[in-house]
């Protein structure tokens, strides 16, 4: 693969859930959870997905795992070894890619079956795709990741109800990177855990993704979470791409109204700071009924009329893309 080509790169990527007509005559309406995603992942990089709840950032990780149904647009993988068009990928290449590609959930105490024990947790996928052959090889992979998530001999004979939450976690990533993959979305993976238990596993994601070279779509509403291990960060609002950019750009100089608002909202802990978020009015709308225009319109305190009939599309400018028309008179002076 060349330094250029990225593991996963999507083109107008669509997931849409048609709903059961209401109405006896028009068309029954449709669910819009992702809507033309053009994005670019890195081998071996941290990529953040930020979005309010319903901003269709679960169901695009799903999607890019195959894990939903892509309506329009396409998934190409490419890792080096092989490469796939991921929408219409056949059977067989499909069993391939669900090693490659994984998934770590968010909630550890239920993504566990309570009885098994956590070497048959972790040994699961490898017997279910057929990866390892005899039970010698399968033990062995399965002490190697343990080792690397940091659980001992002793606890893969326990079962799940004996960890606590972090324990529980680094039991769900090793079963995920059990099958040594190149692509691994962790999707709220530590929200459910206590802050002080967040940075323990947030930095075993980290050691881990530089020692296999992994490549995460990390997905969470937490930005300062995402700010601490991302290099790469997506704001998604209504199942579009509102901004995309490194995430000290980001950071540093957010572009689109949405962004900043979400931004403002992280609690500081300089005083001078207290009262400057930028409350956002309102709900987020439904996607079975998105807004004309800019789908942030009903909400953003710029808007003008442009911006009620026309949709901005993805401006890219030096690596940070942003879709909103007037973004440059908006950005603060100086
Ligand atoms: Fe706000 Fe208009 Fe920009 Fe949308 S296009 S974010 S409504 S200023």
């Amino acid at each position: 693969m060349s330094k250029k080509t990225p593991l996963i790169k999507t083109q107008g990527l669509s997931v849409h859930y048609p709903l059961r007509a209401t109405k006896l005559f028009g068309a029954p309406p449709v669910v819009r959870a992702v809507d033309g995603i053009d994005i670019e992942i890195a081998a071996g990089s941290f990529f953040g997905l930020v979005g309010e709840s319903g901003s269709g950032k679960t169901t695009l990780g799903r999607a890019l795992l195959r894990a939903a149904p892509i309506t329009t647009g396409t998934i190409e993988y490419d890792d080096g070894e092989v490469s796939y068009n991921i929408e219409n990928v056949g059977k067989a290449d499909l069993k391939d890619y669900r090693k490659r590609a994984q998934l770590i959930f968010q909630d550890p105490y239920a993504a566990l079956s309570p009885r098994m024990t956590v070497r048959d947790i972790i040994a699961e996928p490898l017997e279910v795709m057929g990866i390892t052959k005899t039970r010698e090889e399968t033990d062995a992979r399965v002490r190697e990741i343990a080792a690397k998530c940091r659980l001992s001999l002793e606890h893969l004979r326990r079962f799940p109800h004996a960890f606590s939450g972090g324990q529980r976690q680094r039991i769900s990533i090793a079963r995920a990177l059990v099958s040594n993959p190149k692509f691994v979305v962790a999707d709220e993976s530590v929200a459910a855990l206590d802050v002080s238990i967040q940075a323990d596993v947030l930095n075993l994601l980290k050691d881990i993704q530089h020692e296999m070279g992994l490549a995460f779509l990390f997905i969470s509403h937490d930005l300062s979470v995402v700010a601490h291990v991302c290099d790469h960060v997506a704001v998604m609002y209504l199942g579009r791409l509102v901004e995309s950019a490194p995430t000290r750009q980001l950071f540093a100089a957010p572009r689109h109204p949405y962004t900043r608002a979400l931004l403002s909202a992280i609690p500081s802990l300089d005083p001078d700071d207290r009262g400057k978020a930028q409350k956002l009015d309102g709900e987020i709308p439904s996607p079975t009924n998105p807004p004309p225009g800019c789908k942030f319109h009903t909400r953003c305190p710029y808007v003008k009329d442009k911006c009620r009939i026309d949709e901005p599309s993805l401006v890219v400018e030096k690596g940070h893309g942003v879709s909103c028309h007037f973004w440059k008179e908006l950005m603060p002076k100086g």
